[in-house]
């Protein structure tokens, strides 16, 4: 493919040199394979074979023995090189990079790229950049097409390391080049993918292109872009959390998730994105320490963090929570209004912690206070998470008759509504109406819970009023809280099946009425199998049963969403 007009020349980096190169592969009397490796590959110094795979050589025509020599070859060859060379510099010591610094082998961890055949490496004139999609630290990141060796052409992200007067230097060059390094290794159906990366100046990563842009952007998109439906935000929430475990498990953790750093892949597909600040975890204690004043997100952080520079899987967990709290209020800025200086001590001294956003269950915000525990230890794994947002699930009903009350969720029968509160005792219900996205009360009786899907039922479980220790009216209103009970430490959770109530069956099964293939005995036992309005009368939506526990003794959520009248001036991210 053409380069496109208006695209940067292929230059070399300033200090690149090719003799050394030329030498190298005299030696090795392999000297054919100059110009290829020097032209098609794009490498022109020794550190740039950390991005050249087995396939790629494969691609120049050198065989494998001789890929093996050649490896050996740079490897005496860096030696010499190994304290100067900046890429060394970043890579040596970064213990789950160790793969990716390793010469080209056999052995090489491979990528499937869309053609099927891994090419880490790619000729800046197979990527054709266009439209800009952001900017960030590192520099831009445009929309692009990638073309494959086969002539197939891929839609991708390209984000370009802005280079300075003085060059490629810097953290940002290495914390660029960490994320390379970092993302070259993952393969997870909710972590961004990287597809390669172009040496040329300025050096630029090819990625899976998120088409719909950042979650963040969609959350705060104005009219008459429509809300996102509450349970879509669980999808995500699952979603994150399965590729936040992913990462734990391999000894990352990512330390700067945020709805800014989700991207949509699809409407329903999101994807952890930015690994910019991935770190390894190291030690018994799996933690990361930091090593010097580096800009960090303040508001997402947890008080460890904020105080000792302490990041971990369990830090990770805290900021999920945040991010939680940013779908469930569309966006909003955490702590907003809160000099950075001041969040620490709003977490320690006063205890206190982001208040419920009034879309969000009481269940999941018990989940995202249980992700807000002072105490790391304290706090669920990734792992957990996707069980407790198993249970946390809002139930799903459906519309029987049409409601035009004044003051009420209007809805007409059959629209499918995501409840948010309701009780047995009370008729009047919140949700949102899935047609139409408004969120708002309405009569019990109009809505009739339905079954959802094997993978989104809800957990039933029992012993209400264990819940949040401040509790709040129908919409989060926090005058009128009042401090309840005391916190239970992680795994004290009280896992009661749902009782008979108000005179329903007692039921393990969590059927709704009228659940189609229910058995006959079950149905026996069974009061989501009865016909309303009994059947109603035992479905307990999942927030009302749902013990929630504050995550630090005294923990206080704070003033309305985003409307802190506490000090002017936010600040997103701030030098520790
Ligand atoms: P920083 O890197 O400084 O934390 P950031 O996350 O905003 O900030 P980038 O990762 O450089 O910076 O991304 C800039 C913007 O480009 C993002 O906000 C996002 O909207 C967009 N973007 C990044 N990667 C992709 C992608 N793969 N697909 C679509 N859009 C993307």
């Amino acid at each position: 493919m053409e380069r496109c007009p208006g695209s940067p020349r292929p230059d070399m980096l300033p200090e690149a040199g090719s003799l050394w190169l030329l030498r190298l592969l005299r030696d090795l009397q392999l000297a054919q394979f100059y110009r290829p490796i020097l032209e098609e590959l794009n490498v022109t110094r020794p550190e740039h074979f950390d991005f050249v795979r087995a396939e790629d050589l494969d691609g120049i025509g050198m065989g494998r023995p001789a890929q093996r020599r050649l490896a050996e070859a740079l490897k005496r060859h860096r030696s010499g090189l190994k304290s100067k060379n900046w890429v060394y510099k970043i890579f040596g010591g970064f213990a789950p990079g160790q793969k990716e610094t390793t010469p080209p082998s056999d052995s090489l961890p491979s990528l499937p790229e869309p053609d099927g055949r891994l090419k880490c490496l790619i000729p800046d004139r197979a990527v054709c950049r266009g439209e800009l999609l952001g900017s960030g630290c590192f520099g831009m990141v445009h929309r692009g097409l990638w073309t494959l060796p086969s002539g197939q052409t891929v839609p991708v992200a390209v984000k370009s390391l802005r280079v300075g007067p003085e060059g490629p230097e810097g953290t940002e060059l290495e914390d660029f080049l960490r994320e390379v390094s970092v993302m070259m290794n993952l393969e997870h159906p909710h972590v961004l993918r990287l597809h390669g990366l172009v040496l040329g100046q300025p050096l630029q990563m090819v990625m899976e292109l998120a088409p719909l842009g950042s979650l963040h952007a969609r959350l705060t998109a104005p009219a008459p872009t429509p809300p996102l439906p509450l349970a879509l935000l669980c999808l995500f929430l699952r979603q994150v959390a399965g590729a936040m475990a992913y990462l734990g498990a391999r000894g990352l953790v990512h330390r700067d998730l945020a709805t800014r750093n989700l991207l949509l892949a699809s409407p329903r597909t999101i994807k952890v994105a930015d690994f910019g600040l991935v770190r390894p975890l190291g030690g018994a204690r799996g933690r990361y320490i930091m090593g010097g004043p580096r800009r960090i997100p303040f508001a997402w952080c947890a008080p460890e963090s904020l105080r000792h520079g302490a990041f971990s899987s369990a830090s990770d967990v805290w900021m999920y929570g945040v991010t939680l709290w940013e779908m469930f209020t569309g966006g909003e800025e955490p702590w907003a209004g809160v000099p950075p200086y001041l969040i620490l001590q709003r977490l320690e001294k006063d205890r206190a912690r982001l208040p419920r956003p009034p879309l969000c269950s009481r269940a999941l915000y018990t989940l995202a206070l249980r992700c807000w525990a002072y105490h790391p230890a304290d706090r669920p794994t990734f792992s957990d998470l996707e069980g407790l947002l198993q249970e946390a699930w809002p139930p799903e009903g459906r519309c029987v008759r049409e409601v035009m009350e004044p003051g009420a969720l209007r809805m007409e029968p059959g629209d499918p509504i995501t409840i948010i509160e309701g009780s047995l005792d009370s008729t009047t219900w919140k949700g949102q109406n899935s047609r139409t996205f408004k969120v708002g009360s309405f009569p019990a009786s109009a809505v009739t819970l339905v079954d959802p899907p094997p993978a989104t039922r809800p957990v039933l479980r029992g012993t209400p009023a264990r819940g949040e220790r401040h509790q709040r009216n129908a919409d989060g209103d926090r005058g009128k809280a009042k401090l309840q009970d005391a916190p239970q430490a992680r795994g004290q959770r009280r896992n009661v099946a749902l009782q008979r109530t108000k005179g329903g069956a007692e039921c393990a099964w969590g059927h709704p009425p009228g659940v189609p293939g229910c058995s006959k005995s079950h149905r026996g036992r069974c009061g989501f199998c009865h016909p309303e309005p009994q059947g109603r009368a035992a479905l307990l939506p999942q927030q009302l049963v749902q013990s929630g526990l504050p995550a630090h003794p005294g923990a206080l959520p704070v003033g309305p969403l985003g409307r802190q009248p506490l000090c002017p001036g936010p600040a997103l991210n701030s030098v520790l």
